[in-house]
């Protein structure tokens, strides 16, 4: 089974505890990390997909814009050496995270709403 996801969440599903926005959502979450392959997508994922923040197929979460949303995919890609459309497993993902992380939470998680959640 193969789950379509977007780049930054290749990095932030790592960190899934159990939490998020709806029971829907979790439950979703817990399915697509239970796939053993990724392909990487562009934009809205499977993740956004059940997601109560996707509207027109744009991310309207209070806390991010779209814009940034897109940013940290592109970054995402950029530290992992991932392009779209290329498909790769949860152990390459998670081989490639202590080299990058420190980089990662500089940019996106010192603000983020999960960074407790993530990293305690
Ligand atoms: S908050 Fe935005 S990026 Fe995150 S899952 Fe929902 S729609 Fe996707």
């Amino acid at each position: 089974m193969k789950a379509k996801l977007r780049g930054h969440h290749l990095i932030c599903l790592n960190f899934f505890r159990g939490e998020g926005y709806s029971e829907d959502f979790i439950s979703n979450i817990r399915s697509v990390i239970g796939k053993d392959l990724v392909e990487i997508v562009e934009g809205p994922d499977e993740v956004c997909a059940r997601c109560s923040y996707l509207k027109e197929n744009k991310c309207s979460s209070n806390e991010y814009t779209d814009e940034k949303i897109l940013l940290q995919d592109k970054e995402a890609l950029r530290l992992l050496r991932f392009k779209s459309g290329e498909i790769v497993d949860w152990k390459i993902i998670s081989d490639k995270l202590p080299e990058i992380i420190e980089e990662w939470k500089v940019e996106f998680c010192l603000d983020c709403g999960y960074m407790k959640v993530c990293f305690g």
